[in-house]
């Protein structure tokens, strides 16, 4: 019975490199996968799923509004896939994470899905908020904060390592970097989230 799956974690927890082991096993096993991830990300240039310990896989690029369904079926087409994965998740808009459920009821195929859960505000990203609604099996790809409790909040820091709290959801190429925090650490950070 193939399944829609959400891998959620925060930031640095190695949700690529457990994506990678996954895949990876299916093809020892002469089982082909397909891996998209978001055409937003291009910390490892167009078409790669990379890992910070140094693992990557090429892969097939999404972009914001294409019909998911469609391209699945299209690949279906050319070759038999054990498993689709897709990297940077939290990217996919509604209606493209009710596209990857289609693939799964209606073609059969399931569909692991690695991506953030909330972003350096504290708030649901869409893609990850529709994947909540309608995964069937969820699991937490965990990370500790500096305290050594699980983080599962993140935050953006500027150059001078200080909590930057507004702008964009989505910020490709800035100097800015992500630290993930437990809840207590976050909120020490950047205050309380209705502030945010
Ligand atoms: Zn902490």
């Amino acid at each position: 019975m193939a399944k829609l799956y959400f891998n959620y974690s925060t930031m640095n927890a190695g949700k690529s490199a457990v994506l990678l082991q996954a895949s990876h096993n299916y093809r020892e096993n002469n089982m082909d996968t397909y891996l998209l991830t978001a055409r937003v990300d291009d910390r490892a240039g167009k078409g790669r799923i990379a890992s910070r310990i140094g693992i990557s896989a090429e892969a097939d690029v999404f972009s914001a509004g294409e019909d998911l369904f469609a391209k699945i079926k299209l690949r279906l087409s050319q070759g038999s896939v054990a498993s689709i994965f897709v990297d940077e998740a939290q990217f996919l808009s509604p209606d493209q994470v009710w596209q990857l459920a289609r693939v799964v009821d209606d073609l059969g195929v399931p569909v692991l899905c690695y991506g953030l859960r909330v972003d350096f505000q504290g708030n649901l990203f869409p893609g990850s908020a529709t994947l909540l609604a309608l995964a069937d099996e969820m699991r937490e790809v965990r990370t500790i904060c500096h305290c050594g409790k699980k983080a599962t909040m993140v935050i953006r820091q500027d150059d001078q390592g200080r909590a930057i709290t507004t702008g964009d959801q989505v910020q490709i190429g800035g100097n800015e970097t992500y630290v993930s925090l437990c809840r207590r650490h976050w909120r020490e950070a950047v205050g309380d989230g209705s502030k945010a």
